[in-house]
């Protein structure tokens, strides 16, 4: 058996890229200076697959969601490494709640004064998205200058744990504080949601098209 890639992907995107080990929230995405990158998380197994393994018990563990933990080197090393007991299948498993509780309560909304408040968060979102884009995409300068370049995996990374989670931070936000759109506002926003939606879906089961970004909600939300 081996890890399959929509479990890698959860996992990267629940952790938002990070060690899950509370007292280590180590980015796990090296970027180089010529802006090709690569990921050193490791998805760390709480019982191991070998009976014999760290926490490993009668039977071995699967590589199930349910059994790993995103974990940086040093992290998995030591848990690892450590004597039996030091770190126990109940420690990691409260690691990796506790870490995915902290990053989903990142998305959660609130409510705001005014339209312009609004505006200027969801146009921070956006824009981080833009910039992502534009250094990491595929019409980045240094795709093109490099097709070869392992550039789409960190790209594959960024919208897993940054892209995404700022749409549902956008979807969030806007519906918490929906009266302060108009009618043209919110029906761009619909459309937003409903590409960002597409959009999510699409990094764990392709889809041979999806709605495109509507460019009209990024200029309706221009504070
Ligand atoms: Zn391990
Ligand atoms: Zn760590």
């Amino acid at each position: 058996m081996a890890i399959s890639d929509n479990t890698i992907k959860l996992l990267w995107g629940r952790a938002a890229g990070t060690c899950s080990n509370p007292s280590c929230p180590t980015a796990l995405t090296v970027i180089l200076k010529d802006g090709s990158g690569f990921s050193v998380g490791e998805m760390a197994h709480v019982i191991a697959s070998s009976p014999t393994g760290p926490r490993g018990g009668d039977t071995g563990g699967n590589d199930e969601y349910e059994n790993l933990v995103l974990l940086c080197p040093t992290c998995h090393r030591t848990v690892d490494k450590a004597p039996a007991g030091a770190y126990p299948a109940a420690t990691l498993h409260q690691w990796k709640q506790g870490h995915e509780t902290r990053v989903r309560s990142n998305l959660t909304a609130r409510t705001y004064e005014s339209v312009a408040e609004l505006k200027t968060y969801v146009a921070l979102l956006l824009n981080e998205n833009k910039t992502l884009l534009s250094s990491f995409g595929p019409r980045s300068p240094f795709a093109e200058a490099d097709p070869g370049s392992n550039l789409h995996e960190v790209w594959a990374l960024r919208k897993l744990d940054t892209i995404v989670p700022n749409n549902t931070r956008i979807i969030n936000a806007v519906e918490a504080n929906i009266t302060f759109l108009n009618s043209t506002e919110a029906e761009v926003f619909f459309q937003f949601k409903t590409h960002a939606q597409a959009f999510e879906c699409h990094q764990y089961t392709r889809l041979d098209t999806y709605p495109m970004f509507p460019v009209c909600f990024e200029e309706a939300m221009l504070p």
